[in-house]
């Protein structure tokens, strides 16, 4: 599953440069996160970056794009090409 971010987003921008597919921009009030680039880190680290260091805990699994490890995968690999 790609993320998303929720309502509880304070923008301190901590999670922006820790996306490695630069899948984190701002939006019209809070950050969102572009689910066609979020492969939930899969190809880069073990579990989701931006929810390391998310201070208010406000990036969910989005229930809207369920995705396999093995898409996570693909969509990783379309992302390098
Ligand atoms: S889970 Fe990883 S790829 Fe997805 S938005 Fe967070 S840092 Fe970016
Ligand atoms: S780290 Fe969390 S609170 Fe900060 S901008 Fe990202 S989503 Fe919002």
């Amino acid at each position: 599953m790609a993320l998303f971010i929720t309502e509880e987003c304070i923008n301190c921008d901590l999670c922006v440069e820790e996306c490695p597919n630069g899948a984190i921009t701002m939006g019209a009030e809070i950050y969102e996160i572009n689910a066609d680039k979020c492969t939930e880190c899969v190809g880069h680290y073990d579990q989701p970056s931006c929810i390391d260091v998310c201070p208010t805990e406000c990036i969910e699994v989005n229930p809207k794009r369920k995705e396999t490890a093995a898409q996570l995968a693909e969509k990783f690999e379309h992302l390098q090409a």
